[in-house]
């Protein structure tokens, strides 16, 4: 009985503290990330299909995402 309520306590601490490691959801953050859009007027971040800013309405958005092609 104890020894599961401590079990339970770790993984509790355990997901507070934990940062990403697993390679797929990381991958899916750091993908977030990149697709965003940034307003050139207030530079807020937008999702990534937004076609306005959020914060100032301005359609002058620009992808944050660095290519390197080639
Ligand atoms: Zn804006």
């Amino acid at each position: 009985m104890e020894e599961k309520l401590d079990t339970k306590l770790t993984i509790k601490k355990e997901l507070k503290t934990m940062p990403i490691t697993e390679p797929e959801k990381r991958d899916i953050v750091r993908k977030a990330l990149l697709d965003m859009m940034i307003c050139r007027k207030c530079y807020a971040r937008n999702p990534p299909g937004a076609t306005k800013c959020r914060r100032c309405r301005s359609t002058r958005l620009r992808p944050k995402r660095k290519e390197r092609a080639g």
